[in-house]
């Protein structure tokens, strides 16, 4: 009998937890945002899709989904709400602005921003929407352009378990990874120490092979002997910022594609403020802040975060 009970529950909770909305609004179909949006179009998920950008718009459209002309309208439709921008303030804006999602979503719609943003901006924002009967998580992504037209993003949520349940079924469409993190704000945390020690760890990958050069040891030697040592890291072994080392990394191109230094500044930035105001000391994260901005202004703006090495290197 209890057998029975525990199977008929299990099937219950599945059917709830894998509830299908039927309509979704995706809001900022930028580089990332338009690779998911049409992930979720190629699984039959019905989209209505705004961007200030009109032919990002036009591409969702040709692509099978229906436009809004505001997010307003858009926010009226659906069941679930996705949005992927730019930063703090763009977030703000499209939640909590005059005519935003907020004022205009029916009550109990499900609200998913997998933007980059402070913290904080999402505690704010989910505190906000709770006062209109609405839902927010957080779920920003690791993973790139390539990993977001492939469907193998990783999402770290941020939010009620719930909440997380509701939104995994639609993630795991555009992800290959969902990972609740904690309460609304922590998908965020997660992805902002997780990129500050990247930044780190590259510049030290950096800073320890440009001087093995310079004392004449070959890099491809560094490099066996470092990624079967205790220096291995993820930048040494499989992101090496060393020309040549790996085959299909961004140094190997002349650091073109993968992570570019402005969007790992933009993190480091927001590490930064997170540290002030929780008044952590992050020595090397404020250095990381530092530097990161400074090869920027030696213009290297458009290249991989890899490029550090180069950076320390000069020109020789
Ligand atoms: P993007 O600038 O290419 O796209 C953002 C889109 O949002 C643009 O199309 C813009 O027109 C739109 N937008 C801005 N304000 C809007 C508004 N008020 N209403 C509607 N649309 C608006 O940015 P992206 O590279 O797609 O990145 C999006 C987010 O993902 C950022 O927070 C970024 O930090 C994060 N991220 C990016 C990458 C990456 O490799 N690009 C990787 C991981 C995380």
């Amino acid at each position: 009998m209890s057998v029975c009970i525990t199977r008929s529950f299990t099937s219950f909770m599945a059917t709830t937890v894998a509830r299908r909305y039927s309509k979704i609004g995706f809001v900022g179909l930028g580089n990332m945002g338009g690779h998911m949006a049409k992930n979720l179009l190629k699984k039959s998920y019905k989209l209505i899709v705004y961007d200030l950008n009109k032919s990002a718009v036009t591409n969702l459209v040709e692509a099978g989904a229906n436009s809004a002309s505001n997010v307003a309208e858009l926010s009226k439709e659906v069941e679930v709400i996705i949005s992927m921008l730019p930063s703090n303030q763009h977030v703000l804006d499209v939640y909590t602005g005059e005519n935003g999602v907020l004022s205009a979503a029916k009550k109990n719609v499900l609200l998913i921003d997998s933007s980059t943003v402070d913290p904080s901006v999402s505690q704010s924002v989910a505190s906000q929407a709770q006062k209109y009967d609405l839902r927010f998580i957080d779920s920003p992504v690791s993973g790139g352009v390539n990993a977001a037209k492939d469907g193998t993003l990783t999402f770290m949520v941020g939010g009620s378990r719930t909440d997380f349940d509701h939104a995994q079924s639609i993630l795991e469409v555009m992800g290959s990874r969902v990972v609740h993190c904690g309460d609304v704000g922590m998908g965020q945390a997660a992805k902002l120490c997780n990129n500050m020690l990247l930044a780190i760890s590259m510049i030290g990958t950096a800073e320890a092979f440009n001087l093995g050069q310079k004392l004449g040891l070959d890099a491809k030697v560094l490099a066996n002997i470092v990624n079967s040592s205790s220096g291995r890291c993820w930048s040494s072994d499989l992101y090496n910022p060393v020309p040549g080392i790996l085959p299909n990394v961004p140094s190997s191109k002349n650091y073109e594609g993968g992570f570019g230094t402005t969007l790992m500044t933009k993190d480091l930035g927001l590490a930064q403020s997170a540290a002030t105001r929780t008044q952590t000391p992050i020595p090397l994260g404020s250095l990381a802040h530092q530097i990161y901005r400074t090869i920027i202004a030696h213009g290297f703006s458009n290249k991989d975060f890899s490029v550090v090495y180069q950076f320390l290197k000069g020109k020789n």
